[in-house]
């Protein structure tokens, strides 16, 4: 063969070969933008499953597409698999060498997948690495928050809290006084009742109205102490503060009228708050049961069938009545009543659920334990 040809064959030869690697190369940028896009639009329209799916096909794809791995472990994250979250996101730091401000993205991804995972040591251990500018970031100064009151540094969370109502949280955050009382029920649990006292009282003195609560655990402290007066005292003020949580303070206020002799007086305490307040159940309630503790039936089912109108799904009113009736030995009406309401009943609500997901609130608190939002924030 001719030089020439040979050099021409050679020359084609590498010209096709080149041709065909850079068309792969296009081809594979391409499959991987898609598998990147379409996670993304699936994002946008809320299919996390999809865009799961898609993001996972693209990091396999081109295992430096960082921002595929970070948005990867956040779904993961907020699909409850936080085991897997914290995985993804803590080997994008091991592994690489970042620039600073995607590192200090990543440490924050970290640090929210750890709080989901209630692995609050490690929380605060990942927000110190970050550097100081971004630790003043409000999402990560309620995570810290959180991170010291759940591992018992109480005097550092309600100064983060501090920090955080001065810079504006990302939700709505309650008040330092909320806050006090808040953090003093906790206390309070581990049984420390020193600090706890010092707490509500620190609570009050900030804003008497809204930390009102306050004076319900504070007349506990003082009942377990044999001082049933102060207790009264403090449930009183609830009542007058809180009318809302008045059912927390007449269960408690009727005891003790009860032990110091004076029952009678809870009949001025439930005429009081209803001369305010005619709508309150639970004094429509105990205002029944006081009547039908003195005989007067008729008065007890007067009050009690007030009480059904404004029950909502309570049902407090309605069981007052039925009892009432039944106890009166007028069991036909008792029974017509109870016909008649569980037809039409849903044993949904009391008094004590989360207005924001409906969750029980479990012992009377400012924290829904299911959402984690604020039940006192107007
Ligand atoms: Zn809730």
């Amino acid at each position: 063969m001719q030089p020439v040809i040979i050099i021409v064959v050679c020359v084609a030869v590498a010209a096709f070969g080149a041709i065909v690697i850079a068309r792969r190369k296009s081809q594979r940028r391409a499959d991987e933008e898609s598998a990147y896009n379409q996670g993304l639009n699936a994002m946008i329209s809320g299919d996390r499953d999809a865009a799961i799916m898609h993001l996972k096909a693209a990091v396999r794809e081109n295992p430096r597409n960082l921002d595929a791995y970070i948005k990867l472990g956040n779904l993961l994250r907020e699909r409850g698999q936080t085991k897997q979250a914290i995985q993804v996101h803590r080997e994008l730091l091991v592994k690489r060498r970042l620039p600073e401000a995607v590192r200090s993205s990543i440490i924050k991804c970290l640090a929210l997948d750890l709080a989901e995972a209630e692995r609050w040591a490690e929380v605060i251990e990942s927000i110190s690495s970050l550097p100081r500018g971004e630790r003043i970031d409000p999402r990560m100064t309620v995570l810290l928050r959180d991170a010291h009151e759940k591992t018992g540094q109480m005097d550092r969370a309600i100064q983060k809290h501090k920090d955080l109502l001065k810079n504006a949280g990302p939700d709505e955050q309650p008040s330092l006084a909320v806050y006090r009382a808040h953090v003093a029920a906790i206390v309070l649990a581990a049984g420390d009742t020193a600090k706890a006292k010092a707490g509500f009282l620190g609570a009050l003195k900030d804003d008497s109205m809204q930390a009102a609560l306050a004076n319900l655990y504070l007349g506990d402290m003082a009942a377990s102490e044999q001082d049933t007066e102060r207790a009264i005292a403090y449930w009183t003020r609830l009542l007058a503060d809180a009318p809302s949580r008045a059912h927390l303070a007449f269960e408690r206020l009727e005891k003790a009228y009860f032990d110091i002799g004076d029952y009678g007086r809870m009949l001025r305490v439930y005429e009081d708050v209803l001369s305010r307040v005619p709508s309150n159940v639970p004094a429509l309630c105990g205002l029944s049961r006081m009547h039908e503790r003195k005989g007067d039936v008729d008065e007890a089912v007067r009050m009690a069938r007030e009480a059904t109108k404004h029950e909502g799904s309570t049902a407090l009113g309605h069981r007052r009545l039925i009892q009432t009736l039944v106890t009166a030995g007028r069991i036909d009406e008792a029974a017509h009543i109870a016909d008649e309401f569980l037809a039409r009943t849903t044993d949904e609500a009391t008094f004590d659920r989360c207005p924001h997901c409906g969750d029980a609130l479990g012992p009377a608190g400012w924290r829904c334990p299911s959402c984690h939002k604020w039940t006192d924030v107007d």
